[in-house]
């Protein structure tokens, strides 16, 4: 009898999607944990979103965006065709369903890299494929040193990231977990295993239901 059960692929039970927000205060580490996991979980994969905004050189049309004329943006909106959107330095960005929503149901699973207010907005459109994550900095004197050490921002960009800071860091009560990225390898291990957890949680096993009728029928 155990046979029958095995052979159903206890292991491979079909799964819903989920889709896994990471934020932070700038220079926390979140761009870090997040191309980790990207480079190291084959389910997951990053959210591709639309915008109006002309292609950079070395970029790729599907790959990186979605680059759609602001016509196509604006009948998008109109019928609905996005989980959140903005409007960011002129041009319009935002979360195309249709794509997110097939992948779900077929068992892959999104990363956001997006600040608190477009999780609000996700969270409020999807609330049950929704994980929420926040990263936080051991320090702001530590956050400071990883600003500069990055070499990315001059230092009155610097200056205004930690000014935000503050800002960013009292949003953290709207998370379902909160890790502090002290060692960044404790850190990433953290983020994995709300991940794996996640992913087993009963709801998203859509495979269960045949498998626990089948072990109760054998
Ligand atoms: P964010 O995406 O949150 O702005 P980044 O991932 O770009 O932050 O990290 C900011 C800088 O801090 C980068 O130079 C990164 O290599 C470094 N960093 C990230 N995590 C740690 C850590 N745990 N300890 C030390 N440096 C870190
Ligand atoms: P860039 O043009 O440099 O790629 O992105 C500019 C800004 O747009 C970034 O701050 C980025 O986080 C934001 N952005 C990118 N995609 C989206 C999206 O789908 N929704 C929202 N709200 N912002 C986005």
């Amino acid at each position: 009898m155990a046979d029958t059960v095995s052979q159903t692929g206890a292991d491979t039970l079909h799964r819903r999607g989920l889709m896994f927000i990471l934020s932070s205060p700038s220079g926390a580490g979140k761009t870090t944990i997040a191309r980790r996991l990207l480079a190291e979980d084959s389910e997951i994969a990053l959210s591709i979103s639309a915008t109006t905004r002309p292609m950079r050189a070395g970029e790729v049309d599907g790959k990186d965006y979605h680059f759609v004329s602001q016509d196509d943006f604006d009948r998008m909106v109109e019928e609905n065709e996005f989980y959140e959107w903005a409007h960011v330095f002129g041009k319009s960005y935002g979360t195309p369903k249709a794509e997110i929503r097939a992948g779900l149901k077929a068992g892959r699973d999104f990363l956001f890299d997006i600040d608190w207010q477009g999780t609000q907005q996700l969270y409020q459109k999807a609330q049950a494929d929704v994980v929420r994550v926040f990263i936080l900095p051991p320090s702001l004197e530590e956050l400071g040193r990883r600003l500069v050490g990055r070499g990315t921002d001059s230092a009155e960009v610097i200056a205004a990231r930690m000014a935000r800071a503050q800002a960013e860091i009292s949003h953290w009560d709207g998370y379902d977990y909160v890790v502090v990225n002290d060692d960044v390898e404790t850190c990433f291990a953290k983020v994995r295993q709300i991940l794996e957890a996640e992913r087993m949680r009963r709801t998203r096993q859509t495979g269960l239901i045949d498998f626990v009728r089948e072990l109760t029928q054998s």
